[in-house]
């Protein structure tokens, strides 16, 4: 049976997806012909000489490839109240804050309608597709969202993170409906000032509507993992509220106290049925399917930086599928996973070709570097001149450039991904990484993905301890002669002195970068150093991050932290329990 979204159906949104991607190519002229049109009276556009022209070439000759600092002075006027056509036709009234994590601070990214448009067709488009494959009852969701912060900027505009400028739409509401994916909680918990609040009320709605719930998620996979852990502490508490129908009083919030009393009843039943499932699993495996029984599958982005939290997901998930979200930013939509069955690892992107339009910068390993050892490192690229969405190749990898409908032409998103294969004439993209550099001290180049593959390897080593690694960070440390990289683990539990040792060597030498490794042998970096923090300290990190504007939504730790970055380092240094340095090199 074919089941109903606001008029369509879930065979049209599949269809209409198969109709743009079978000549993605003409699509894409159309979809730059469309913004450029609409925006043909901005004065960027304007300045560069366009006049009018909406064609591929005269686009590319007129208009250069651009980073954030090249667009934000004009970003910039329009947060200050500038509301001549400046990057768009239509002035854009609301400011988006991406997330920021690794800079320190947020950027301004322009939000528009058009913005909210391109979500909701993602949404419906990765939805039809899943749902042809794990359908899901009526029901509830599950869903660990909040809202960050909202600010006003100097010309009275709106700032938030994107994710809260999305669910504050209306028509959120009304695709969730569509997509049988409404949230368990009020919107008051959504929209908390208090995010720790927020949490425990996401996790006792979902308690109290634990036979409806048809499947959990987030935007980010670290946000689930977060909320189970937050569940290992607080699930006594939450047993007790149930039982007696009064709400902690760990939750001071009034509007979300009141919006919780119409939905808390006391109930025994349900209360000793909670904590009968909670105190008989092992470690918490499997608690997901243990306690909602008709969830179908763990939904949320498990792809780039959320790979490391992916273990302790598939712990809380026992036998449930997790299924990877689509890839945008706060700039814009990109792709979506249109194969939802693969697991997270293997997770492709089908790019939408009229969603915007997409140009990909050739990136190949330096001709140098090939003559030194295989780094694995992905940072030492050359570049080419960007080529057109159908005209990547497979097995290549680029760096992404989007073109806009809310205001961005041309600008480098910083993303790496690699061409997988293509459904119908669009490419399906891997992420690969960030491309910007994490850890760098002289001739020695890592990026956040080099770390996570250390990091990954010299877990193997705690795990045969029965100890996880709860986050992970970095540091460059330059007040030494020679400097080094100094890596901040969290635990789960003591490990002992001498898998931490051997968990710091192997850190160590899991940098295959030929910079690095040669550096290392001739002693002009420094031996690694293993920090171990207390547990907690990655929380308080969050904690942090938030208080600056952050929305835990979109939260994504931070995996190098800058000098300059003096608040965190001292959040990490307060923490220490022990340092390691590698004897990997001596
Ligand atoms: P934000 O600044 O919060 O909008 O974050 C956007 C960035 O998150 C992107 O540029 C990517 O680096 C990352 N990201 C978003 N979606 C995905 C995904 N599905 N897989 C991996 N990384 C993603």
């Amino acid at each position: 049976m074919l089941e109903k979204m606001n008029g369509f159906t879930h065979q049209s949104v599949i269809d209409e997806f198969e109709a743009t991607t079978k000549d993605a190519g003409k699509v894409q002229v159309e979809t730059l012909g469309k913004i450029l049109e609409e925006n043909g009276e901005a004065e960027y556009l304007q300045k560069l000489g366009l006049n009018g022209r909406t064609d591929p070439e005269s686009f590319k000759a007129c208009v250069p490839l651009a980073t954030h600092p090249d667009l934000d002075p004009y970003i910039q006027r329009i947060a200050d109240g500038d509301f001549s056509p400046i990057l768009t036709g239509k002035p854009i009234t609301t400011i988006s804050l991406s997330s920021g994590t690794t800079q320190g601070k947020p950027k301004f990214v322009p939000f528009n309608e058009e913005l909210v448009k391109s979500t909701m067709q993602i949404f419906r488009t990765s939805y039809a597709f899943r749902n042809r494959e794990f359908p899901i009852g009526e029901g509830k969701a599950l869903q660990f969202i909040y809202s960050s912060k909202q600010s006003t900027t100097k010309g009275g505009l709106t700032a938030s993170t994107a994710t809260t400028n999305v669910y504050r739409c209306s028509q959120f509401k009304n695709t969730m409906k569509d997509i049988q994916s409404q949230c368990c909680s009020p919107d008051e918990v959504i929209f908390s000032p208090d995010f720790h609040q927020s949490l425990y009320c996401h996790l006792l709605c979902g308690l109290i509507y634990r036979e409806e719930v048809q499947f959990i998620s987030s935007a980010f996979a670290f946000s689930i993992v977060h909320a189970f852990r937050t569940l290992e502490n607080v699930w006594e508490e939450l047993c007790g509220d149930i039982r007696d129908g009064i709400l902690s009083n760990r939750v001071t919030v009034p509007s979300i106290r009141t919006a919780i009393s119409k939905i808390l009843e006391p109930n025994p039943e349900l209360a000793d049925s909670i904590y009968m499932k909670c105190s008989g699993l092992s470690n918490w495996y499997g608690v997901i399917p243990e306690l909602w029984p008709n969830a179908k599958y763990v939904y949320g982005i498990m792809t780039g930086s959320m790979e490391p939290y992916l273990m302790k997901l598939r712990h809380y998930a026992g036998k449930l599928p997790l299924l990877s979200a689509d890839y945008g930013s706060s700039e814009g939509w990109i792709g979506a996973n249109v194969k939802p069955w693969l697991p997270p690892e293997l997770v492709t992107f089908a790019v939408l070709p009229d969603i915007g339009y997409f140009e990909f910068i050739p990136l190949r390993e330096k001709p140098e570097d090939q003559e030194l050892e295989k780094t694995g490192s992905t940072l030492n690229y050359m570049e080419s001149e960007p080529i057109g969405l159908t005209e990547v190749k497979v097995g290549e990898e680029y760096e992404i450039v989007v073109t806009t409908f809310a205001g961005l032409y041309r600008y480098r998103l910083g993303d790496v991904v690699k061409v997988m294969g293509f459904y119908n004439s669009t490419p399906e993209l891997q992420f690969v990484c960030r491309r910007s550099l994490l850890l760098t001290i002289n001739i020695d180049k890592n990026t956040e993905k080099d770390l996570q593959l250390a990091v990954q390897a010299s877990t193997k080593l705690l795990a045969e301890e029965k100890v996880e690694v709860i986050d992970f960070t970095s540091h460059v440390d330059s007040s030494t002669d020679p400097g080094h990289y100094v890596i901040f683990l969290e635990l789960s539990g003591e490990a002992s002195e001498g898998a931490l040792n051997e968990c710091c060597s192997c850190l160590d030498r899991s940098f295959l970068d030929a910079g690095y490794v040669s550096s290392r042998k001739v002693s002009t970096i420094g031996a690694l150093e293993l920090r171990v923090v207390h547990k907690g300290t990655f929380r308080k990190i969050l904690d942090h991050y938030i208080a600056l504007g952050s929305a835990a939504s979109q939260f994504k730790t931070p995996r190098c932290i800058g000098a300059s970055n003096t608040a965190v380092l001292q959040i990490l240094c307060n923490n220490l329990v022990k340092s390691f340095f590698s004897t990997a090199f001596d």
